[in-house]
């Protein structure tokens, strides 16, 4: 069989793995959209003869050039129903807010729906004769998983973006149900990272929380939309949490659809009771009154590039009873990492209408900080997940390192190496013989 990487190598986005059969049947797995204003979709090659595409989750550096597929051709998309509507809406938001232009749209969009199919986490699907994909659970967001192709009778796992960290809000990925392996793709986003210790972490940032909102303070937590801002949802249930909560934007959203597949939540009840809590913001005029009160405020963008946070940051930045906590990475040249940084906010508004002026540069005099919650596995826990993967006696232990810069893949792939993996750090377009 033969593996072509069509992104995600030594970068992060545009995600997207083409595997072709002997006979010359193909797959792809993940199409996503890259970062860089120059690179945005992935490497372009001949897919004259493809018969499945599968997604590994909702991010739109895995999902996010998925549309271009279905410019004409009726191909089967295999993903789950939480996937699906979380893809759709992700797309739908990137779509409209982009200046750069897609060569796709919303009918694109539509035809990937109509050729929809739900695959069942375990159940093996046949693409073609000697040509199978398995979902596992990736332990990532709600609804991601891992990929187990098996073509001519060569295994391959492709971990898609993995934690193998039970959260508050889904379960671990699963390294169990894996089969003997001749090659694993892994992820390696925080390869060179160690995360701390995730209950501390949720003791302090409640600690914090609790000591701003007793004064009559308020708390932004500008989490990303998509899982996020639930697990903080979660972890405010957890400790009892008695302030006020609100909920606005893309989290909003996120959430009711989280409610509707309860399957992809790891424990609905505490969700569910955790949502009952928190007031759904989904007006203006509902906006100011929240801008008054005290209480914590979760509203993505996640690294203060735009979205529902930047309604509420001018009144927060400049109260010194109030705070700002980021609880997630936060990626450099971003207005999140500039407040981490050096207490001070910059935000350009990418000119669509917004209820503040077009430029902002304010010093913070709110209270500031960064909590390091993560979805994704760190040096640790990539090691011991890969450590605890089997792979075939003739096989070569072919381990490719991708999503991930080029230090943590190249520097993954090595340590692998010193183990005793044939592991390597591909580059985008290359082409592999397993
Ligand atoms: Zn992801
Ligand atoms: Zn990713």
């Amino acid at each position: 069989m033969k593996i072509t990487f069509l992104g995600s190598c030594r970068e992060i986005g545009r995600s997207g793995i083409l595997v072709e059969s002997k006979n010359g049947t193909q797959c792809i797995l993940d199409y996503g959209i890259g970062f860089n204003s120059d690179d945005r979709l992935p490497y372009k090659t001949d897919i004259n003869n493809l018969k499945a595409i599968a997604l590994t989750h909702s991010h739109i550096d895995h999902s996010g050039a998925l549309p271009l597929l279905y410019k004409t051709t009726k191909i089967p998309f295999f993903t789950n129903p939480v996937s699906l509507a979380t893809t759709e809406v992700l797309i739908k938001d990137m779509i409209r807010i982009s200046k750069y232009p897609y060569p796709f749209g919303f009918r694109e969009l539509d035809l990937l729906k109509q050729n929809t199919y739900f695959l069942k986490n375990g159940t093996r699907q046949k693409i073609d004769d000697n040509f199978y994909i398995t979902f596992i659970d990736a332990g990532h967001i709600p609804g991601s998983v891992s990929i187990l192709i098996e073509v001519d009778n060569k295994i391959v796992l492709y971990s898609g973006d993995i934690n193998t960290l039970t959260t508050n809000l889904i379960n671990p990925a699963n390294s169990q149900d894996v089969p003997k392996l001749d090659t694993l793709i892994i992820e390696s986003t925080y390869a060179l990272r160690e995360h701390p210790p995730r209950q501390q972490l949720e003791k302090d940032l409640v600690e914090r929380i609790n000591h701003i909102t007793n004064n009559g303070g308020k708390v932004l937590i500008p989490a990303f939309g998509v899982a996020r801002s639930q697990e903080v949802l979660l972890i405010l249930e957890k400790y009892n949490y008695r302030g006020k909560i609100f909920i606005d934007g893309l989290a909003r959203k996120m959430s009711r659809i989280y409610l509707d597949y309860p399957d992809f939540i790891r424990n609905i009840i505490s969700f569910r009771k955790a949502l009952k809590k928190a007031h759904f913001v989904t007006r203006p005029k509902t906006r100011s009154i929240v801008k008054k009160s005290e209480g914590v405020i979760i509203a993505p963008s996640g690294m203060l590039k735009g979205g529902a946070a930047i309604e509420y940051i001018e009144t927060i930045l400049q109260d010194p009873t109030s705070a700002i906590y980021l609880v997630g990475y936060q990626v450099e040249g971003t207005p999140g990492r500039g407040l981490i940084d050096n207490g001070i906010f910059e935000f350009k508004d990418s000119g669509r209408k917004r209820h503040i002026s077009n430029e902002l540069r304010i010093k913070a005099t709110c209270d500031y900080d960064y909590f390091d919650f993560s979805s994704h596995s760190d040096n640790v826990h990539i090691h011991d997940y890969i450590a605890n993967l089997n792979f075939q006696e003739h096989s070569n232990n072919n381990v490719f390192c991708i999503h991930g810069d080029n230090k943590s893949t190249t520097k993954l792939a090595s340590e692998l190496t010193k183990k005793g993996y044939n592991s390597i750090a591909p580059e985008i377009g290359e082409v592999y013989q397993i």
